[in-house]
């Protein structure tokens, strides 16, 4: 593998972890999982595809990096790529780690309290493991930095914006940018094109990318505003949470756990919040389940239309995600809730591309172009990670 770089994306029980080379020889990948449980373990695949899962009962973040690192020790990566949740208003790009950095990221725990904790301990980890290898940290916030203030401002007093920077950021960003970018490719329109990028998965959230740059997007503050997602909510009138507490009695502590635990399609469907779960119980006949998938389809429609405003021009739309590259006949709903927008499905083309197939699925005739294109998250971070690094 030629000048690989070591991807990390540390959750709070988890890491992800890929090492990409320059060449297209395939990479080596993995997640340790369950860290903190008797039941931890890494499931890692190697160049070959070859699989093997090692149990690491009770295997803190630490030493599962340790044991990751031993088993890619063949290979010498030249720089490790953190994923990070939240980048604030400092980050609009990937940057290296130096120590101020270091204590952004941690201190950025106030708006991803979940998230940034996590991501910073694997950077602490790598660097007390590996003082020489460089660190750059891309941020799920960054791409959506080029949002005009009319899409990232609350209409709420202005306060709150100034003094605690409370406004839209946006997630999902090494992602919607990968796929837009593809996407721009594999049209070749020889013009600016704007796009409406679906990352539709467990968690779910549109961009409108214009010229590559993100104009608007549907998640805000957190990862909670927008489409329902596999647990959480989505959209809700902002008065619910008053609403849940006074007539119900909820704590603060409660209503969060709801509306980002229990709702989505978990809440509607009250079976699952995994889309193929819903998708079987639908086709037996559940009623609640059928009314998730429709619910679902309803609101990703109405944002891909809303999302269109953002838009000079408007080209197309891309589908990603697990649900996105997976699911035609839920691609095939949503689309049939745009029927203002002229487009045209190739059925054969929307039923094939499935499973990590990449292509279009609009006819020759329709108005928009519709794109399938499994995203490439890891992709995307090596890629910042070496143009920071000038490799
Ligand atoms: P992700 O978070 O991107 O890994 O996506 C996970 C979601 O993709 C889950 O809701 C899965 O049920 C869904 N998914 C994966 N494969 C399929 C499929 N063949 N049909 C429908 N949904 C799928």
């Amino acid at each position: 593998m030629k000048n690989p770089i070591l991807v990390l994306n540390c959750g709070s029980s988890s890491i992800k972890y890929a090492l990409l080379g320059d060449d297209s020889e395939g990479r080596v990948q993995g997640l340790a999982e369950n860290l903190g449980l008797d039941t931890a373990r890494i499931k890692h695949q190697d160049i070959n595809g070859e699989k093997v899962e090692i149990s690491l009962a009770g295997a803190t973040h630490q030493w599962a990096l340790q044991k990751i690192l031993n088993l890619l020790s063949e290979y010498k990566p030249r720089a490790v790529g953190h994923r990070v949740v939240h980048g604030g208003r400092q980050f609009s790009e990937a940057v290296l780690v130096d120590d101020n950095v270091l204590t952004e990221v941690k201190r950025l725990k106030i708006l991803a309290p979940l998230h940034n904790p996590a991501n910073a301990l694997g950077i602490e980890a790598v660097k007390n493991m590996y003082p020489d290898l460089p660190n750059v940290v891309v941020f799920d916030t960054a791409f959506h930095q080029t949002m005009p203030e009319k899409a990232y401002r609350y209409a709420i007093p202005k306060e709150f914006y100034e003094e605690h920077r409370i406004r839209r950021y946006g997630f999902h960003g090494a992602s919607h940018n990968y796929v837009s970018n593809r996407a721009t490719n594999l049209a070749n329109t020889g013009s600016q094109d704007g796009w409406v990028t679906a990352h539709l998965g467990n968690g779910s959230s549109l961009t409108a990318v214009f010229d590559g740059k993100s104009l608007d997007t549907t998640m805000g503050l957190t990862p909670l505003e927008g489409v329902p997602m596999g647990t959480r909510s989505g959209d809700v009138d902002p008065s619910l949470h008053i609403h849940l507490h006074r007539t119900l009695g909820y704590s603060l502590d409660e209503i969060d756990t709801i509306l980002n635990k229990r709702s989505g399609l978990l809440g509607i469907s009250g079976i699952s919040s995994d889309m193929r779960t819903i998708d079987q119980a639908s086709s037996e006949g559940n009623a609640d389940a059928k009314l998730a998938i429709e619910i679902f389809c309803y609101k990703v429609a109405r944002y891909i239309a809303s999302l269109s405003c953002a838009l000079p021009t408007f080209t197309g739309i891309v589908f990603t995600g697990g649900i996105g590259e997976n699911s035609s006949s839920v691609r095939e709903k949503i689309l049939a809730n745009l029927p203002h927008f002229g487009i045209e499905i190739d059925d054969n083309e929307n039923q094939r591309l499935v499973r990590g197939a990449e292509g279009a699925i609009h006819t020759k005739s329709s108005r928009l172009q519709v794109w399938v294109i499994p995203t490439d998250e890891e992709f995307q971070i090596a890629k910042e990670t070496k143009q920071v690094l000038g490799l």
